[in-house]
């Protein structure tokens, strides 16, 4: 039997986007588990993941053959249940029912939902999708939940947002690393590697309030962990901020030569010293003295050609309705420093999804056209519209931000019609019950899906589509790397790409642009579309992603791309990087404190998002099974909770249920839930509010919570009562 060659791809899931070799098995059922093997998975060299996966990325291909797979087209009944259908069915009445919508309600009553994981060919077509063949303005995804804050607050600060604006394997040459809300040891433990020389250093500070897998790695002399009250990070920032002015420590020439604002932002920093800090954030005022310095020390030495420091931002300090500003206050930091723009220092943000860059580039945000441009931006508008083939007036005006959209669902004057791609929003979104009921309101929900998710399971119509292993394509990474996903199983019949449904659909609707199910036409094509704008890929092709070298955006037609962006300028118009003020603000959570207890979300090293794929993962399940609310021993003493206890954490928005598990790794303030779960264990009942007037980010991280026991009695009728103690 010949040997079977593998296929060099990429992790379907994180924005590590660790590399890996898929060779197409043998189809066997592996053991009762009705699971068919139908591919391995075998790390391979690259510079992020240097060979490793994590116990996710090795089981990825489990989920291919897996016995849930859509394989064709579900209908809802007049009886309201789903049914198997056909494509020649399903796709004439979405066009139907799509036209009628609109007749009756207007363009905008239609909308598109879109994520993270999409490739950047189907990020780019849902966005011209949405404007062109269902001509509505209302278009958003699920990044808006992850990197918005990180991408307004870096666009804001240097005129342009790349996660990381220089290549991961810089930081291995660093002595400090400043990591500000991330748990990478968790969410994609290969990063920790290019930690290795901070720790040997002593340098590695990580800043959040749970004593986390990562946080663990500063022990034993490696670095420092600051565990601040949830909701603090700004006041924090702004009190090293102050300690790097008040000591003299601050690069006075690269803020003269590079940046502008410093007097303003300097001004606000005078308020913020130390014990005043201390005060509302928890942190020691000689904790917060002892970091700023080591900061500062890595940076002088980065500066002058030896061990660097950076800083490094994730959705701990962004995920909150402040996030823009606290992610700026990281930035003013940096820029204090001299941090971004000096080789062998810098600053970044961690992305989280597999394509939450590329996914942010290319249209399916509801204020961008491709390339990162703006969508009131008349050139860009005529550039865009001239790569279409449409007049310019065909592209509709800026749509709404998601916790907006999905707030209209159902609404008489709302969105009546929403198209999901790539999302879950039933579990990831929040105040799910809310939007559970707008889902369940609307006139045609069409959810494509590989699975029936959460929302697939409330859909009209589900259009069983194509997994990463199964379709060509191409993501960019955390670094702003564009890397190529390539096809290395077959596909199971029935199943068709998104690409040709947008294809299929955008026919029928009698869009006056061309849509090709072909991907390779497709990035052709955004990468005209793409080219002089902030994010260009002109100069990007199939051939010349696979010809192996690096490819780092902007890359435009020429070039060889850009490694390490902000060397010489920054993208504002007058070369420089902005210090802008911020402070917290009189609504902010740390205005709330003392509330009852402050509830955190977040991932698990099991899981992946709302964990549609990770849950039928049967390894990743027996690990992780269900929800679990982590909470302080002391904490826990006071509520008259025990270990493995049922509970119900209540908040404004909803109530949840989870296991208690008991761990002095949290502050006696804060209790922590993952979003990975379904169900009453969602964690996302109890999230909501107010967004970020910026970024439009939900509040995620600081939601003021009830714990409180449940315990089951028997009635004396034998009839199982449940109460709470
Ligand atoms: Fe996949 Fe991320 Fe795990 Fe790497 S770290 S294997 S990209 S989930």
């Amino acid at each position: 039997m010949p040997a079977q060659v593998g296929t060099a791809t990429h992790c379907p899931y994180c924005a590590l986007q660790c590399a890996m070799t898929v060779t197409a098995g043998a189809g066997s059922v592996r053991g009762d588990t009705g699971r068919h093997d139908d591919a391995t998975i075998a790390g391979r060299d690259f510079p992020t993941n240097r060979g490793g996966l994590c116990r996710k990325g090795w089981s990825a291909a489990d989920l291919l053959r897996h016995p849930d797979r859509l394989t064709a087209p579900l209908l809802r009944g007049p009886d309201g249940v789903l049914r198997e259908s056909t494509w020649d069915t399903v796709l004439p009445l979405i066009s139907q029912r799509v036209r009628s919508i609109q007749a009756e309600h207007g363009q905008d009553a239609v909308a598109v939902f879109g994520g993270g994981g999409l490739t950047n060919e189907k990020a780019y077509t849902l966005g011209k999708f949405a404007r062109l063949a269902l001509r509505t303005s209302r278009i958003d995804y699920n990044g808006r939940f992850c990197m918005s804050s990180a991408a307004a607050a870096g666009k804001r600060a240097f005129g342009v947002d790349r996660g990381l604006p220089f290549p991961l394997a810089d930081l291995d040459d660093a002595s400090v690393v400043l990591l500000l809300g991330s748990n990478a040891a968790d969410t994609m433990p290969p990063f920790i590697q290019h930690l290795r020389g901070a720790q040997a250093a002593g340098g590695l500070i990580v800043v959040d309030p749970r004593r986390s897998a990562t946080a663990r790695l500063t022990g034993q002399g490696q670095g420092l962990h600051l565990q601040p009250t949830p909701g603090t990070d700004l006041a924090l920032l702004l009190g090293l901020a102050h300690v790097v002015v008040a000591e003299g420590l601050e690069d006075r020439a690269f803020l003269a030569s590079r940046t502008r604002g410093y007097e303003d932002a300097a001004r606000e920093l005078a308020r913020w010293w130390p014990e005043r800090v201390q005060a509302v954030t928890g942190v020691p005022a000689p904790l917060i003295r002892a970091t700023a310095r080591l900061l500062a020390r890595g940076a002088r030495s980065g500066t002058a050609g030896g061990p660097g420091a950076y800083i490094l931002t994730g959705r701990g300090i962004e995920q909150h309705a402040d996030g823009t500003d606290t992610t700026t206050a990281a930035i003013n930091l940096a820029l204090l420093l001299g941090l971004p723009g000096t080789a062998g220092n810098g600053y970044g943000t961690l992305t989280g999804q597999g394509n939450g860059q590329g996914g942010r580039e290319h249209g399916q945000k509801a204020d961008q056209l491709p390339g990162y441009r703006g969508i009131t931006d008349p050139a860009a508008r005529a550039h865009v519209a001239s790569v279409w083939g449409v007049p310019e007036v065909a592209i509709p005006g800026p749509g709404l931000p998601a916790v907006e959209l999905l707030a209209s669902l159902g609404r008489p004057d709302g969105t009546r019609c929403l198209f999901v791609h790539g999302a879950n929003v039933a579990v990831s979104a929040p105040d799910a019950s809310a939007v559970i009921a707008g889902l369940e309101s609307l006139d045609l929900l069409v959810v494509s899906d590989f699975f029936l998710s959460e929302t697939a399971a409330l859909a009209d119509v589900v259009l069983p589509v194509l997994q990463w292993a199964e379709e060509e394509g191409t993501v960019t990474n955390l670094e702003g790397r564009v890397l190529r996903r390539r096809a290395a199983v077959t596909p199971p019949a029935g199943a068709r790409s998104e690409l040709w449904i947008m294809q299929e659909l955008a026919r029928l609707l009698e869009a006056p642009s061309v849509f090709s199910e072909d991907p390779e036409t497709m990035f052709d094509e955004l990468a005209r579309a793409s080219a002089g704008g902030p994010a260009d890929y002109s100069g990007l092709d199939y051939a010349v992603l696979d010809g192996g070298s690096p490819a780092y955006w902007p890359y435009p037609t020429g070039s060889t791309g850009t490694p390490r962006l902000f060397l010489d300028t920054f993208a504002h118009s007058d070369g420089r990087a902005v210090l802008v003020p911020v402070t917290p603000r009189a609504d902010s959570a740390a205005a709330r404190i003392p509330a009852p207890l402050l509830l955190a979300t977040g991932r698990l090293l099991e899981h992946y998002q709302s964990g549609t794929q990770t849950r039928r993962v049967p390894e990743l399940l027996a690990a992780r099974p269900g929800p679990r609310l982590d909470l302080h021993p002391a904490t826990a003493q006071g509520l008259g909770i025990g270990q493995g206890d049922p509970v119900v954490i209540t908040s404004a928005h909803g109530e949840a249920q989870a296991t208690a598990h008991l761990t002095p790794d949290l502050r006696q303030d804060t209790v922590f839930l993952a979003f990975h779960f379904a169900g009453a264990g969602n964690a996302n009942l109890l999230t909501g509010g107010p967004t970020d007037p910026v970024s439009g980010m939900p509040e995620f991280k600081t939601t003021p919570v009830r714990v409180t026991c449940r315990t089951a009695r028997t009635r004396r009728d034998g009839q199982a009562q449940e109460v709470y103690a």
